[in-house]
This record gives C-alpha cells, structure tokens and sequence, in this order.
C-alpha cells in the first residue's frame, strides 16, 4: 500500500436480515414455488447468498389468478387518490430502508456500494414519489378524459439495476391502477424480494403485486399466461423478439426495453476534462452493464490522441474490486456467463485487428471480474463496434466533420441513446435532431429523471418508460374501452 490508497472501508452486512431460504410473494403472502428452487449468490465471492423458489407453470397461474382477483375486487374500485397514497408509503418505505436494500443490492448484483446508495436506491424511490403523484392526475396524462387502467401486467426484468427497473415497471402501473405479477431476473432476485417485506409493511392490498421468481422459462409462461392484458419487458433483443412474437395477434399491449450501442460523439471544441468524466461515466457506470451505455466513443480525429491519452489516464485510477466498499470504482460482473460474453467479444476484436488496452488493476482471485478495457483502431465493421457487449469495454472510432459523426452513430441496429459533447449548442440542438437514439445526453451522459421517458428506435424495442408518456403503457383512453365496456 503506498501513501495514496485508500484503507478498506467495507460497508457493514449487519443491517441485512436475510432468510435462508425465500418463497414465490403471492396474494400478500409468501409461499414455496413448485419448480426447482435455486441458489442466488455473490458475484463478489461466488458464495451463496440465499435459496430461492421457482415458479413453475401452476404458480404462475396463481399469481396471474390473484392479480386479476384482486384487480376486480379492489385496486380498479380505489380512487386515484387512494391509490397514490399506498405509492407515497411505498416511496417512503424505500427511503426508510435504503441502506438496507443497497447493501442488498450491491451483495446479489456486484455493483458498487456508492452506485446502489446514491443512484439506484434514491431513483426507486424517486419513481414511486413520481407516479404517486400522477395516480389522481389522470385525466391529464394526454390520453384524453378518464382513461381505463388495462388489467393485469406480466412485467419481466433484468439483472443490471434489479430494484430500479422494478420500480420503473411497478410504480406506472399502480398508479394507472393495474395490478402486477413481476419476474426478477434469476441473477438478482433479492432485492425485489425484500421490496415484497415492504409491500406487507405497506398494508398493499393481497394479490395487488405478485413477485415470482425462476428463469426463462417462468418469464415465459408469465408472459404468455392467457389472462394478462399488458407485457413489458426490459432484457436482451433476442428475448424481446420471442416475447414480440408470441403475443402478436393477442389483445395484450406490449412495450420492450432492449439492447443499445450507444455512441458518445466528442467534437473537438467539447470540453475535454468533463467529456472524459462524461465518457467514464458512460461506458463504466455498473461495470458498463447498462442498456444506455455509450459503449462507442466517437471523437473527432484531431482530438483523438489526446482524448485517449486522458481516458487511459483516468482508467488508471479507477479502483476494482469488492462491490460493498465505499471506495470502489468497478465492481464485479453479475455472472460467469456474462463475464464469458465479454471475453469472448473483446478477443474478437483483437483478432479482428483493433488494438486493446486494459487498465493495470489487480483482479480479486474469486468471483467474476472484467478490468476497464478500451479498443481503438476500431472500424465500424467490427464486432466490438455493433454487438453491444454489457460491459466495461469501449471501442474508440473516429470522425472528421459532423455528417460522418452522425453517419458512424446512426450505423447500428439499436436506437436507445447518444451523447454529444461540444461547445456549441447549435451544433449539439443541429446534431441530435439527426441522431435516430431516443434518448439524447449534451455534455453529459446517463442521467435519469422519473419525468423524463426513456425508450428506444429500431431494436432497441418500443414505448417509454418514465414521464406521462410512462403511464400511456399502462392505460387506454376511455373511448376506446368504452365500447368494449372497458375497465377503470
Ligand atoms: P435475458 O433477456 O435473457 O433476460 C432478461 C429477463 O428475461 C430475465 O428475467 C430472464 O429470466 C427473462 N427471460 C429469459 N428468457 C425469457 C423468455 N423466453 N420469456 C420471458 N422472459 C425471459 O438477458 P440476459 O441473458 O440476462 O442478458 C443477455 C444480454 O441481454 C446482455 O448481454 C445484454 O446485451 C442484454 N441485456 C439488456 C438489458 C437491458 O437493460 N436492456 C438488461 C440485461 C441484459
């Protein structure tokens, strides 16, 4: 250790009051599932955490039973504003037991502990603040007078910010008075079981959430299961090609929250010192393992070398390793498969000609970890520089003149988001109404505001999440309900 590192400063496990073993949250009550249960562990120490139950095809039944139950006897017959203080208590319970759901998080996840405290667990909470207060302002949600809540919502998640996309799936859907049957992701079950202890603290009527846990396949009997009327679905594109598939031609509305290859642009009058905090923060933000992530960097070729002589720079400073101390940078990957999906595309694109660089950090010997890798001398055709890799990898392309930029950027399948840096806001306002991303950072990069909806073009699925547009999901207007004598 020389004079300038950081002592361990751990954050303590003593606030956790977990069980051994925990069942599928169905109609208020917790109960084992039918499937094979299984183990959910750190990915810090590939130890185990926790049991957890499996829902198989009869649970999910039950649980789709008890949202429709308690959808026609009690949430759709609240007031607006009754609904909106179950989500205020919500919203407050989080608060109460922020530290407690962090270090929960940052143990199932491998995220850092600074991440979980001071961005995912005060955005939860922020989300249920926000659509409380939309539960008795319906009316003026742009969908016309007295729009109808849809029913029952299958709702299946991802592992990357498991509370947070739990609340951007749970929170509308309350508020617009649905009721839910939801599927964490099998990596990261804990702390939306913890989330269920909450909705008994909340007094939440029975059958109002329902959270059942298992693999793909309980995500795919849930979203398949007859008796929902809405799907969303947040995960990888090939998922949400199936899940788009299989409910065509029902009646269920569906939104997707899929992949992305976000390109961060850099012209050369941006401001280097706070783009390459921008570009840090963008690719590795939760070990990069974020759908937004601006996992390309395109910066304009006369400030390339020294832009990446910084970022190199930067990196280096970075610290790696145990996800609970407060020092921590980076993280561990949330699992060996996904830890596999980054080596394996970061060794083709060293062989297919891009130079790599990692920085010089000492690996923990146990669990999963990747270090901050750059890649420059990347063509567009390159692997690295179209599958998204969910990871701290950033491939490093160049531009000369804004038209190129916005060419190179546009050139992906995905459409989710972009960041543009530069001194100039014409050029930034000029360059982002060619962008084709749906959500567009200037000089900045993955900030997040329950007001603001996010979404994606092309593969990056369709619908929005957060906002007003949010609760358009989750709603019908009356006129087009009424017919069909529609439910409220
Ligand atoms: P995934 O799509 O397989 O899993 C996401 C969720 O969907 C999990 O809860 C999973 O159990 C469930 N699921 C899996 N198969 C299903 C099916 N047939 N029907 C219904 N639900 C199903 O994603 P993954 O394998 O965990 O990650 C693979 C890749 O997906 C990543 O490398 C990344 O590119 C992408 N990804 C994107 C996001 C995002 O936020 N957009 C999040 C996680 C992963």
């Amino acid at each position: 250790m020389t004079f300038l590192d950081y002592a361990p400063a751990p954050e303590s496990t003593a606030i956790l009051n977990l069980k051994s073993e925990y069942g599928l949250f169905i109609n208020g009550e917790f109960r084992p599932g039918n499937g094979e249960s299984f183990k959910t562990i750190s990915p810090a120490t590939e130890k185990q955490i926790s049991t957890i139950s499996c829902a198989d095809e009869k649970d999910v039944d039950s649980a789709v039973a008890a949202a429709r139950k308690a959808y026609e006897r009690t949430w759709s017959k609240l007031s607006g504003a009754d609904r909106g203080k179950y989500l205020f208590r919500i919203a407050r319970l989080v608060q109460e037991r922020s530290r407690e759901l962090a270090v929960a998080e940052s143990l199932d996840n491998g995220k850092p502990i600074k991440e979980s405290r001071d961005v995912d667990i005060p955005m939860v909470a922020a989300w249920f603040f926000y659509y409380a207060g939309w539960a008795d302002k319906l009316d003026y949600a742009g969908l016309g007078p007295d729009p109808r809540s849809l029913g029952v919502a299958a709702q299946v998640i991802p592992w990357n910010f498991p509370l947070l996309m739990l609340a951007w799936k749970i929170a509308p859907a309350l508020a617009a008075g649905n009721t839910v049957v939801l599927k964490p992701a099998e990596t990261t079950p804990l702390t939306a079981l913890l989330f269920a202890e909450i909705l008994q603290q909340a007094d939440l009527p029975d059958g109002v959430v329902n959270i059942i846990t298992g693999a793909g396949e309980t995500g795919s009997d849930l979203v398949n299961h007859p008796d929902v009327n809405k799907v969303a679905f947040t995960g990888s594109t090939a998922v949400g090609r199936q899940i788009a598939r299989s409910t065509a031609g029902t009646a269920k509305k569906l939104t997707l929250e899929l992949g992305g290859k976000g390109a961060n642009i850099v012209f050369d009058d941006a401001p280097i010192d706070q783009a390459i905090e921008g570009i840090v923060n963008g690719i590795f933000f939760n070990q990069g393992q974020v759908c937004c992530a601006g996992s390309r960097l395109l910066v304009q070729e006369s400030v390339h070398d020294e832009v990446v002589d910084r970022l190199k720079a930067r990196l280096s400073t970075l610290r790696i390793g145990d996800p609970l101390d407060k020092n921590t940078d980076i993280g561990a990957i949330n699992s060996a498969s996904q830890l596999g999906r980054m080596r394996e595309l970061s060794d083709i694109g060293e062989q297919e000609g891009a130079d790599r660089w990692s920085a010089d950090c000492v690996l923990p010997s146990e669990g999963f970890w990747f270090p901050p890798t750059i890649f420059t001398n990347v063509s567009t055709s390159h692997r690295i520089a179209r599958d998204e890799i969910f990871g701290p990898v950033l491939s490093v392309l160049t531009f000369r003149t804004p038209a190129e930029a916005i060419a190179k950027a546009n050139n992906t399948p995905y459409g989710l988001s972009a960041g543009i840096w530069s001194d100039k806001g014409s050029r930034v306002l000029a360059v982002a109404d060619k962008l084709r991303a749906g959500v567009i950072w200037a000089n900045t990069f993955n900030k997040f505001d329950p007001a603001s909806p996010f979404g994606g073009y092309k593969e990056s699925g369709y619908g929005r999440e957060g906002g007003r547009h949010g609760l358009a999901a989750y709603l019908a207007p009356a006129y087009r309900t009424a017919a069909k004598g529609g439910r409220k």
